[in-house]
């Protein structure tokens, strides 16, 4: 199939031509779909599966560029995970007017983050702890919170991430679509899926 046969909007379809993306990963194929109708996906997939434009496209595509306030959260378990997913991002969002997308992560300046959070980015991508500083501080406002990315679930729980994980998703507003990633399905994994998504869609790279 073809990415236009998945209903992308045409400045998304741009961007993927001229990054030479002829044909959607298996992923990609199963996984856009359900995004766009607004399910609960749980994919099991690993890097290099094309998980993040997997993710990612649909929510260039579903958040609003007119509303200054952070609307998809994409939690990483690394810092690198979180710059390298943010870049990706950037590439499939080029032309998008009014677009912001961060990266919040450990060992970055806070104050910095903070201070960039008068102009709120639509997407953020941040590590679980780094996200409940801002939280426990009070500097950022997740009550526009519509899509929440748990990338990496299998190491998110392995760092121990749990504790973090829950108390951003209590943070949350109850109205969400839940998106999870993982290369390995262990039984920790599948309860997080059973907990945090609701009607969860199983797809496999
Ligand atoms: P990921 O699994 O998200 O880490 O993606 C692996 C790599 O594949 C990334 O560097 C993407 O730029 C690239 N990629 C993602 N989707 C496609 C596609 N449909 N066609 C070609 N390359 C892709």
């Amino acid at each position: 199939t073809t990415f236009k046969a998945l209903n992308l909007t045409p400045i998304l379809l741009q961007n993927l031509q001229k990054l030479n993306y002829s044909t959607p990963t298996p992923i990609q194929e199963s996984a856009i779909p359900l995004l766009l109708q607004g399910q609960d996906v749980a994919g099991h997939a690993e890097t290099g599966s094309g998980k993040t434009a997997a993710f990612g496209l649909p929510l260039l595509q579903t958040i609003k560029p007119e509303l200054q306030q952070v609307q998809a959260l994409i939690l990483v378990p690394t810092r690198e995970l979180a710059v390298q997913v943010r870049q990706e991002l950037k590439q499939y969002a080029k032309g998008i007017t009014n677009l912001k997308i961060s990266a919040f992560y450990g060992g970055h300046s806070f104050s910095q983050e903070r201070a960039s959070l008068a102009h709120p980015p639509q997407l953020l991508v941040a590590t679980p702890g780094r996200l409940t500083d801002h939280l426990n501080r009070r500097t950022l406002d997740v009550s526009f919170v519509k899509k929440l990315v748990l990338d990496e679930a299998d190491k998110l729980l392995e760092m121990g991430f749990e504790e973090e994980i829950d108390q951003i998703m209590e943070a949350l507003p109850a109205k969400r679509q839940v998106i999870l990633f993982s290369a390995t399905m262990p039984q920790e994994v599948k309860d997080l899926i059973a907990d945090s998504l609701k009607n969860p869609q199983f797809v496999k790279a």
